[in-house]
């Protein structure tokens, strides 16, 4: 009988989930999907500075809002690193017992000291042969056995390593306190994982990590290092540099699904000529052995070329529920209450087309919802410095007065000004625009007139007149 694949997630919480994180954890629920398998969630605690509760929950909420859902009968966890401490000591005894591991007293200096005498980096494996019984102060070292350790990885092929160029690494701390390395692999040999998918960072460590499953007796799972993001300079994402926090995406108005879909395709892309491609398909399709071993560029404009497709891929209906919490938002520059769906309703798919992000959405209606419009100042010096602009609004205002109050209307009769006064439509209509709604760009001018109302519309007209003397 096949064995169920059990693919894991092993976050360390930082206080923000990095779209890096994001893509691995991406890929082991696909993974997992796919093959029928398990997904566990388990927080890599163990450095109590960096540890908070709130921490937790914001990376199940962005596990969530990736659509990986911790209540699907296919994810497992969360489960905790720091609550496994005695599994992660009583293993290192166990090794010791075995003779795979040994104690040594050697304190950091004299460590250096003998590097320094022998010429040669790092421990030089002085208490091999010593049989030393555990104390106080004393660590406890893997014996790393003679020979190579091959590594085979789903991306990056067999990648072999010479075992003496690793030395006798520290398993348990001279307090006693297990060394990450020790608690990762315990963690995944009791949760029974079966595929380590994770960042390319962790593979100089992979050797060291086989050769204790081998010595507790265990067959390595299968691994895969997913090649690190870049930025455009091909710098490694870096939160000092770059913006790398999910929220900050989430909190701009990128759609989780855009997301999700951009993340996918950094290093991998769906068969066929769309990168665009639902859930349900990258499922089907996804393989680690076609994920590309270089660094992948991780490229802000790309995602928002995604979002803007599927922003304009949502049914209108979608599109104004999704723009709702934008809209009714504390932030927002009118009294949230004034929000009025119906206006908004009437802009609604001139929006659509028009935004690559959620968070545009409301300055592109705020005069909708304002009394009086927020004027860009240099945007209405600008406009109102062309000569035409003041005869040309006092002539709207006079016509407007009167006229049949419809977007074509309105535009037929901008139309026959621009013919008289010789001024290009969209030169003309530079200056109504600002009037009425603040700014030089928009949602298509005659529309929003129309929905903004002949009354509104000839008070912003009258407002601008006279801001202008
Ligand atoms: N906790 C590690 C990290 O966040 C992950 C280790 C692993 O996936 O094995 O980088």
């Amino acid at each position: 009988m096949s064995q169920t694949p059990r693919y894991r997630f092993a976050p360390s919480p930082t206080g923000f989930f990095h779209v890096g994180g994001a893509r691995t954890a991406l890929y082991n629920w696909a993974l997992a999907q796919r093959e029928g398998g398990v997904f566990v969630l388990r927080i890599e605690d163990t450095d109590e500075s960096r540890n908070s509760p709130e921490w937790t929950s914001g990376i199940i909420d962005a596990l969530a809002w990736l659509g990986i859902d911790s209540t699907s009968p296919q994810f497992e966890g969360p489960y905790f690193q720091s609550q496994n401490a005695s599994l992660h000591i009583a293993a290192a005894h166990r090794l010791y017992e075995s003779g795979h591991a040994y104690w040594c007293d050697l304190t950091p200096e004299q460590i250096q000291e003998r590097a320094k005498a022998s010429g040669k980096q790092g421990y030089d494996g002085y208490s091999r042969d010593r049989g030393l019984e555990p104390g106080a102060g004393r660590v406890l070292r893997f014996r790393v056995p003679e020979g190579t350790t091959v590594i085979r990885d789903l991306v990056r092929g067999d990648v072999e390593f010479e075992n003496s160029s690793i030395e006798d690494f520290v398993l348990l701390r001279g307090n006693g306190s297990p060394m990450f390395l020790l608690a990762n692999v315990i963690d995944d040999i009791e949760m029974r994982i079966t595929n380590v998918v994770r960042a390319e960072e962790h593979l100089p460590n992979t050797p060291k990590q086989q050769m204790l499953w081998h010595s507790l007796g265990h067959e390595p799972p299968v691994w895969a290092h997913v090649p690190v993001l870049v930025n455009e300079q091909r710098k490694k994402l870096s939160k000092r540099r770059d913006k790398v926090a999910l929220e900050q995406y989430k909190d701009e108005g990128i759609l989780a699904e855009a997301m999700v879909n951009y993340l996918m395709t950094l290093g991998w892309a769906p068969h066929g000529d769309t990168e665009i491609v639902p859930w349900s398909t990258i499922v089907e399709q996804f393989r680690l052995e076609d994920v590309n071993h270089s660094p992948a560029f991780f490229d802000v404009k790309k995602l928002h070329a995604f979002n803007g497709e599927y922003i304009r891929a949502l049914s209108i209906a979608d599109f104004i529920a999704t723009c709702r919490p934008w809209l009714t938002a504390e932030d927002v520059p009118w009294n949230a209450d004034r929000y009025n769906e119906d206006a908004f309703i009437k802009v609604a798919e001139l929006v659509q087309t028009r935004v690559v992000t959620l968070s545009e959405v409301p300055a592109m209606v705020d005069f909708l919802f304002l009394d009086t419009p927020i004027i860009d100042e240099q945007a209405f010096a600008k406009t109102f410095a062309a000569e035409f602009a003041v005869p040309f609004l006092e002539r709207c205002r006079a016509a407007y007065a009167s006229i049949d109050w419809t977007h074509d209307a309105l535009k037929l009769h901008l139309d026959a000004l621009s013919e008289e006064l010789v001024v290009k439509l969209g030169k003309l209509q530079a200056p109504l625009r600002v009037a009425v709604t603040g700014r030089t760009v928009g949602p298509p001018l005659f529309e929003s007139l129309e929905v903004l109302g002949r009354e509104r519309t000839l008070r912003r007209i009258n407002d601008a007149l006279s801001r202008s003397v």
